[in-house]
């Protein structure tokens, strides 16, 4: 598959192409992903439906409060806990309450309720992309989104985030964020 898939993008750049050959490593590695169907987990941004604002609700504000609504029950998640931010907090509780990764692949998959409620501040790019990418939306028009990061530190998803990632969508690719 990723042989054929490469051989189909150089022969779309003629033979050996020019163009193929003065492309880097990554960007040849990012035409082929995406051949395959690859996604960032940026591209999800856009599919956490929320409202988007700019500039971000209580931008630098460090604390806050969410609640992650998945089927029936309540996750709530809190800056400064060791997960990043309050958002990513949340799920946190959930992958830890439900005990491992494809329990929460397949409660996710049935929930027909997947809610995010955070209304101290605008979710940030990051968090939004993860939310997204796992089928959430905001719970009202108080829970706003923001297309940038915040925060003092860089954003990056803990590994229990990344591992419920991969498992629930193969083809998020989280090279930016680390591998
Ligand atoms: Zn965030």
């Amino acid at each position: 598959m990723y042989r054929a898939t490469v051989k189909k993008i150089k022969s779309k750049h003629g033979k050996p192409s020019r163009a193929w050959r003065q492309t880097s490593r990554k960007t040849r590695g990012a035409l082929v992903q995406r051949a395959l169907g690859k996604v960032t987990l940026d591209d999800f941004f856009d599919d956490f439906d929320a409202v988007q604002v700019d500039p971000a609700k209580n931008d630098g504000l460090e604390d806050c409060e969410v609640v992650l609504t998945i089927g029936t029950r309540g996750y709530r998640g809190k800056t400064g806990k060791g997960h990043g931010h309050a958002e990513m907090d949340a799920l946190v509780q959930f992958i830890e309450d439900v005990g491992d990764i494809d329990g929460c692949v397949t409660l996710l998959r049935r929930a027909r309720n997947k809610t995010v409620t955070c209304e101290d501040k605008s979710v940030c790019r990051g968090c939004a992309s993860v939310l997204g990418a796992l089928g959430f939306k905001a719970s009202s028009a108080e829970t706003t989104k923001y297309g940038k990061f915040m925060g003092k530190t860089q954003w990056a998803p803990v590994p229990q985030i990344r591992a419920l990632l991969k498992a629930y969508n193969p083809n998020i690719d989280l090279s930016n964020y680390g591998g």
